[in-house]
C-alpha cells in the first residue's frame, strides 16, 4: 500500500485538538511513546464494552470470548516478527519487565563469579542496570562494548570480549538516543560461534522496520506495545522455547500453575508459566490492533517514509547555525539528537512546547553514554507515521527563534 501521510495522519485523534496554548500539536517524542490511532483506542473500548472477563478460568461467554482474543494476540505477534516453531511469546508489562525477567529468570541461575556479561555503550538504562545488578550479585563483570571513532559499535571490541567466561550478551537492535542501528544478526551469530546466548532490545526497532526473529536468530528478543502504536502496559518477550521450558518462574500466583497442594506446586507450561496473575488482557488486544494497522500501511513503506523524513529533518537542523546533530554519520532510525551550543536542552524543549511542538531534553535514560560522549543532556527528536515534513519545518523555524531569544 502507498504511504498516503494524510489519510494516516487523520487516524490519530490527539491531532484533532490545539494543544493548552492554542497551538497545533507537532509531536516528535515518539521514541518516548507512540500517539495511538482510533483502531487501538477502538480496540480497548471494545473489549471493555462488550467482552470484558478474566481469561483462562471463566467456561461461560464473555471468559471464552476475551481468552480467544488473547491468545489470537499472541498469535498475531508472532507472526508480526517472523518467528518460528522454535520460539514462544510471553506477555509482560513492557520492555523493562521482560528484560528483567530474563536477567532473574535465565541469567541468575547461571552466573558465578568471575563471568562476564556484555552489552554496548548505548544501552537504554532498561537494558543494562537489571545485568549490572546481576553482576554486582554474583560478582561477575560487566563488559561494555563502546562506540568506534567512526560512531558505530567497536566490532573489534566485541569479539573480543565474547569469551570462554561470557554468559550472555544483551544488546540494543537501535539506540534510542542517536538512532544508530545495529547488526543484530551478526552479533547474534558471532556470540552463537561462541556458545553464548543473546538477547535483542527491539523496543526502537519494531515500530519502523521489519523484525525478523527468524533471520537474527536470537534467544530474546524484547519490546513495548506502546512504542509501537499500541497500549501502554503491555510488552512482549520473544523467547526459544527450550530456553524458557528450562527458566524457573520468578512471578508466582495464579495463572501459572498446573496444580497446588500446600506443599508443593506443579507449574503451567510455558508461556502460562512465565505470566504469573491477570494479565494485561486489553494491552494485548490493543497490541493486536495496532500490529493490523501498521501491516495495513506495510512495515516498508514505513520504513522508507520515516528514513526520508528523518533525512530530510538532519539536513534542515544541520542548516541552522550552531547546531551539532550527534553522531549523524551513523543515523538509521527515524530519531537523533542534537545539542545547540550555549543553550541547554530543557531550555530549548520548554520554549518549542510554547510553540506545540513536543521534544524530548534530557540523557534519555542512557546517562553512561551521555558521559562517554561528554555532554550532560541533549535534545531528541524521534518520527511516527503522523509527522510530516511541515512538522520538520515548523520545528526549524521555532529552534531558529529559540536562538535568537537566547543568542
Ligand atoms: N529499551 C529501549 C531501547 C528504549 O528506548 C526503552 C524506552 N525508552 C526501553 C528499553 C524501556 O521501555 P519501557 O519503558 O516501555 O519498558
Amino acid at each position: 500500500m502507498a504511504f498516503d501521510i494524510d489519510t494516516i495522519r487523520a487516524q490519530f485523534p490527539i491531532f484533532q485538538r490545539p494543544t493548552p496554548l492554542g497551538q497545533p500539536l507537532t509531536y516528535l517524542d515518539s521514541a518516548a511513546t507512540s500517539q495511538k490511532p482510533q483502531v487501538v483506542i477502538d480496540a480497548l473500548v471494545d473489549f471493555y464494552q462488550h467482552f470484558n472477563a478474566n481469561i483462562g478460568r471463566g467456561s461461560y461467554w464473555p471468559a471464552s470470548a476475551a481468552t480467544q482474543a488473547y491468545e489470537d494476540a499472541r498469535q498475531q505477534v508472532a507472526h508480526f516478527l517472523r518467528m518460528p516453531g522454535t520460539h514462544a511469546v510471553v506477555f509482560t508489562s513492557g520492555t523493562t519487565d521482560a528484560i528483567n525477567k530474563v536477567a532473574r529468570s535465565f541469567l541468575l541461575p547461571r552466573l558465578r563469579t568471575g563471568d562476564e556479561v556484555v552489552i554496548t555503550e548505548m544501552e537504554h538504562h532498561a537494558n543494562l542496570v537489571p545485568w549490572q545488578q546481576l553482576c554486582l550479585q554474583a560478582g561477575a563483570i560487566l563488559r561494555v562494548v563502546p562506540l568506534g571513532t567512526d560512531g558505530r559499535l567497536d566490532m573489534h571490541t566485541y569479539s573480543q570480549w565474547l569469551g570462554a567466561k561470557t554468559r550472555m550478551v544483551a544488546l540494543t537492535a537501535v539506540s534510542n538516543t542517536l538512532g544508530l542501528v545495529n547488526d543484530v544478526q551478526t552479533m547474534t551469530r558471532m556470540a552463537h560461534d561462541r556458545g553464548i546466548p543473546v538477547l535483542v532490545d527491539a523496543a526502537q526497532a519494531v515500530a519502523h522496520q521489519i523484525v525478523d526473529v527468524g533471520a537474527i536468530d536470537c534467544d530474546f528478543l524484547v519490546f513495548s506495545g506502546h512504542k509501537m502504536y499500541g497500549p501502554t502496559g503491555i510488552g512482549v518477550l520473544c523467547a526459544r522455547k527450550k530456553l524458557l521450558d528450562d527458566m524457573p518462574p520468578v512471578a508466582f500466583g495464579g495463572g501459572m500453575v498446573r496444580h497446588v497442594t500446600f506443599g508443593h506446586t506443579g507449574f503451567a507450561p510455558v508461556p502460562q508459566r512465565h505470566e504469573a496473575g491477570t494479565p494485561p488482557i486489553a494491552g494485548a488486544i490493543g497490541l493486536q490492533a495496532a500490529i493490523v494497522f501498521l501491516e495495513a500501511i506495510g512495515m516498508d513503506a514505513i520504513h522508507q517514509y520515516l528514513s526520508e523524513l528523518t533525512s530530510y529533518a538532519m539536513q534542515q537542523i544541520e542548516g541552522l547555525h550552531g547546531v551539532t546533530v550527534l553522531n549523524r554519520q551513523a543515523v538509521g532510525a527515524p530519531l537523533f539528537s542534537f545539542v545547540i551550543d550555549g543553550i541547554h536542552p530543557h531550555d530549548i524543549a520548554g520554549l518549542l512546547n510554547e510553540s506545540g511542538i513536543a521534544v524530548r531534553a534530557g540523557h534519555h535514560c542512557t546517562q553512561p553514554l551521555m558521559e562517554a560522549m561528554g555532554v550532560a543532556a541533549t535534545t531528541r527528536i524521534s518520527f511516527g507515521v503522523y509527522n510530516t515534513t511541515h512538522d520538520v519545518d515548523r520545528l526549524v523555524v521555532a529552534l531558529q527563534e529559540a536562538m535568537d531569544f537566547f543568542g
